[in-house]
């Protein structure tokens, strides 16, 4: 009996205690850390499962394979494959450039041990987290009484707005036979996903000739709707500041004033677009904004925080704790006192703070330095926009209205874009990966990376 507590205590040593062999693993950690923040990003790319296995085999043993072995197979196998998404020549989907001082931090929330859902737990990191929401929130125009939380993600994010909404919806409306959000056709996939999950329709009301949801159409297609419909509601309307594939914002006020003579919900899917908001040139694009009655933007997108955060944030934040709040005999002591528990905001309990780089990062800096860093990346967007513009071979498919920038390679099927991707991935050049528009093919780049230099830009359209 003596013999087996003893084994149970020298292997919770081994696993809890810092011990001289921890402290050691905690430099090479540190070391690796440091070098992959200072040192330029390799792009590197995937490798697949047989590959990786035959290179690995089974890191999980009964034994265990020790912190430095370990950390070597990931240094030398399994981070080279993955691609640095803070590369300045990663221009795919939408890339991330985290600032030093926001992913240091998220070294030392990853050491804390923060609980970042309650206020009794996690008091401090949720005022810091708030006065980041503030900032967002302060600079979209909403009132001071305005609140949210940084939840994993835009899809987390549109789900809980808009569960929120039909939850407020069902307070005004009742016996509703179908509940139905609408947005425009180049709205985010979440949209789709969020509709799958809360079993309701999505009515998707026709763009202008620039891709843009007018609150015009969107009047008409609402009333085509409801008119053929009687016993459904369109409660919600979700417009898109800066569509992930080309950068195009729906006509914020005129959508927020047709939802508001409606009482509709308007909900604002900024995630990757809002965050231009902080650069003052930039935003009266978002004029209307100000009106929303929920809106979300992606830190981990372009304002330079590391993955993941989102930030939603609610006028009336009462409104999503009367939809999210959690009710359970061993929470209730959380829910007595009236403080800001982040948990209540959204699909979430237990929660990171994980907005806590993005604070610490804004702290170090100041805002300004965010409005100087944006600006940057748009500013090389438009020049990459000019250089398309006079490039022999290709078409800008419309001026950047961000930090996106799309254009197309007349003449080439989807099979050689693709491969010239792949090239260009395999080459260790970029990574720029094919999207359509319209049913056709087209090329983008999404710069949200200060990194990323005009010539950046001329080396991979130079391989076009
Ligand atoms: C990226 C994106 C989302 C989804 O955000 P995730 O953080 O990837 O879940 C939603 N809407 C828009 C417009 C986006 O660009």
């Amino acid at each position: 009996m003596l013999a087996r507590f003893l084994v149970f205590a020298g292997r919770l040593h081994h696993m809890h205690e810092f011990t001289p062999d921890v402290e050691s693993l905690a430099q090479e950690i540190l070391d690796y850390s440091l070098i992959r923040l200072k040192d330029n990003p390799p792009l590197d790319g995937p490798k697949s499962v047989e590959e990786l296995y035959s290179l690995v085999g089974e890191t999980i043993t009964a034994a265990g394979l020790g912190g430095s072995k370990a950390l070597s197979i990931f240094k030398e196998v399994l981070a080279p494959a993955c691609i640095s998404t803070d590369h300045p020549r990663y221009l795919a989907f939408i890339p991330s450039a985290p600032t030093e001082a926001a992913n240091l931090f998220d070294l030392v929330v990853g050491a804390s041990a923060l609980y970042g859902g309650s206020w009794l737990e996690g008091a401090g990191a949720v005022f810091a987290e708030n006065q980041a929401l503030r900032w967002i929130s302060d600079l979209a125009g909403l009132p001071e009484t305005s609140g949210g939380v940084f939840v994993q993600g835009g899809t987390i994010g549109n789900l809980s707005a808009l569960v929120t909404a039909r939850n407020y919806a069902r307070t005004l409306h009742h016996s509703v036979a179908r509940w139905v959000v609408a947005c425009s056709g180049q709205a985010h996939s979440s949209i789709q996903s969020a509709a799958d999950v809360m079993d309701i329709e999505i009515l998707k009301v026709p763009t202008d000739i620039n891709g843009i949801m007018q609150g015009s159409q969107l009047q008409s297609s609402v009333d085509e709707y409801e008119k053929a419909h009687p016993n459904n509601k369109v409660f919600a309307v979700v417009a898109t500041a800066g569509t992930t594939n080309l950068g195009i914002i729906d006509d914020l006020h005129g959508v927020a004033d047709f939802a508001q003579s409606r009482g509709m919900w308007f909900h604002v899917d900024g995630a990757y677009g809002l965050a231009a908001l902080c650069s003052p040139d930039v935003r009266p694009k978002f004029s209307g904004i100000e009106k929303a009655d929920s809106f979300i933007v992606d830190p981990h997108k372009w304002l330079f925080a590391p993955f993941d955060a989102c930030a939603l944030i609610y006028r009336e934040p009462l409104r999503a704790k009367r939809a999210h709040l959690q009710h359970a005999e061993y929470l209730d002591t959380l829910n007595d006192d009236g403080e800001w528990n982040p948990s209540d905001y959204a699909i979430q309990l237990t929660r990171r703070a994980r907005g806590l780089p993005l604070w610490f990062s804004l702290a170090t800096h100041g805002t300004d330095a965010y409005a100087d860093a944006m600006n940057k990346t748009m500013a090389v967007a438009r020049a990459a926009a000019d250089l398309i513009k006079a490039h022999p071979r290709l078409e800008l498919l419309v001026e950047p209205n961000l930090s996106i920038v799309a254009f197309t390679r007349p003449g080439w099927s989807p099979s050689e874009y693709q491969q010239w991707s792949d090239k260009l991935l395999a080459d260790q050049v970029g990574f720029v990966t094919p999207s359509a528009h319209e049913g056709l093919p087209i090329l983008r780049f999404a710069i949200v990376n200060p990194w990323t230099q005009i010539s950046d830009i001329e080396a991979i359209l130079d391989t076009l």
